[in-house]
């Protein structure tokens, strides 16, 4: 969803002044933003983004509708933005689906955190939950771990090791650091602990070369994102 860990959000505007000012303001807090004016547009363009800020108050469809329909057949999240204020409205929409709503005039302020907050309990498109490094994904949130998008079973320790090392990509990261990010800070087993986890994370991976000793120092780790599927293990 999330190219490069920027989250894109569809603005569905009629008003080209409103639209160009979110534009501007998204842009400004990192997301990158695509605008469109009616109803139409936003249900052809809804699909490659995170987020859709929608207006109800549309020229070809109303609001509403095209909240229902996009929630048919996706979970984006969807923040209606409306001068209509009252508490039915609320619920109606809520009803057809919409994550949030935003009672106009609203401050760019309010919009960002109400953004976050959906973007947050959405578990979609959130780029701080999922480490993305080409071939290999770790999801910091449901404690999944894919390479190539093919799921790999590994054990709680070796995730927060996976999980350690995926968030500080390309560092040289030391034992004894590793050790108590990963185990905790009282733990004073064997450093060969560390060692073991690693031999079977590499295992795991299919891709040993990732997880690089550095002499001296420990390990980091290496994702190469141009190389293609791990070969078939060989069977010897
Ligand atoms: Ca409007």
């Amino acid at each position: 969803m999330c190219d490069g860990g920027v989250v894109k959000i569809l603005v569905v505007e009629d008003d080209p002044a409103i639209a160009e000012s979110l534009a501007v303001g998204l842009g400004r807090h990192g997301f990158e933003a695509e605008v469109v004016h009616d109803g139409t547009s936003a249900l052809h363009q809804a699909d490659g983004c995170d987020l859709v800020l929608l207006d109800l108050g549309l020229p070809d469809l109303d609001g509403s509708e095209v909240c229902r329909r996009l929630r048919e057949r996706s979970n984006t999240p969807i923040i209606v933005l409306s001068a209509r204020s009252n508490e039915l409205d609320r619920v109606v929409l809520l009803d057809t689906g919409a994550d949030d709503y935003v009672v106009k005039p609203f401050g760019l302020r309010e919009l960002i955190a109400r953004i976050r907050a959906v973007i947050r309990r959405s578990g979609t498109g959130v780029p701080d939950h999922r480490l993305d490094l080409g071939p290999l994904v770790v999801d910091l949130r449901s404690h999944e771990v894919s390479v190539d998008g093919t799921p790999i079973e590994v054990t709680p320790k070796e995730f927060d090791l996976l999980a350690h090392l995926a968030s500080n990509p390309g560092a040289a990261l030391n034992r004894r650091s590793i050790l108590e990010e990963v185990w905790d800070v009282n733990w004073y087993g064997s450093p060969k602990t560390l060692d073991v986890h690693v031999a079977s994370l590499r295992r795991k991976l299919g891709h040993p070369e990732w997880i690089q000793a550095v002499r001296g120092v420990g390990f980091k780790l290496v994702v190469d994102a141009t190389a293609g599927p791990a070969d078939e293990p060989d069977g010897a």
